[in-house]
């Protein structure tokens, strides 16, 4: 098994280069889809962050009301340190099950948008950078998002800097230009990642 690490600063395209992995033959676990499965209703980890956090954090429908949780996390240390002391055991765990239950020759990538920041590209055989400019990911974020311009900046400056991720990167992945490029280049990427090692002389 090659185990991937997939990151890129938000906006970059992670997702898509996730979706071309994907259509290639990569198995993907996708940890921002795990952290929202393991608090969904009536899971073990939505009862914990209540518990620490308080009923406010509950939608009228019982699920978790992610802006309300967001905005007691969002810039308070202490307490973003709580929820990831419940959340991201959750989904280690779960990433270590789906990770077990692919073939031994998978190709596993792991969708990790935070793995700079969190210093965990040593997890990974090799770590894949999606990187684009400020320009265009704030593009993307205001235009095919609808975020508020100001919202996105402030988000790209809460995660590390362009020059910070791309030091971890073994393999780059550029998308600045079209999706047929992105595509072309995913593919490169690919054939990159399943080529056969060298005989050892
Ligand atoms: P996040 O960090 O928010 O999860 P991401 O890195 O996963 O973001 P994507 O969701 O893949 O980024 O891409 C951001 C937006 O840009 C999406 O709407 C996506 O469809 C679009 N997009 C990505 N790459 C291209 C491209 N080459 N051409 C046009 N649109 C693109």
């Amino acid at each position: 098994m090659r185990k991937i690490g997939l990151t890129g600063g938000i906006g970059a395209g992670k997702s898509a280069v996730a979706d071309l992995l994907v259509s290639y033959g990569a198995v993907l676990i996708d940890s921002d889809l795990i952290a929202r499965e393991v608090v969904a209703p009536g899971t073990p980890g939505l009862a914990a962050v209540v518990e620490e956090f308080g009923p406010g954090v509950l939608g009228a429908d019982g699920a978790l009301d992610r802006p309300a949780l967001g905005a007691i996390v969002f810039g308070d240390q202490a307490r973003l340190a709580a929820l990831n002391a419940i959340v991201h055991p959750l989904v280690r765990a779960r990433s270590a099950e789906l990770e077990a239950a692919a073939a031994p020759e998978a190709v596993v990538v792991h969708d990790v948008p935070l793995l700079a920041e969190n210093g965990l590209a040593g997890l990974f055989d090799q770590v894949i950078v999606v990187d684009a400019s400020e320009a265009v990911r704030l593009d993307r974020l205001v235009r095919l998002r609808g975020m508020a311009e100001s919202e996105a900046r402030a988000r790209m400056a809460a995660q590390a800097s362009r020059d910070e991720r791309l030091a971890v990167a073994d393999l780059v992945v550029e998308n600045n230009g079209s999706r047929a490029e992105l595509a072309q280049q995913v593919k490169a990427a690919w054939e990159q990642l399943t080529r056969p090692a060298p005989p050892a002389e």
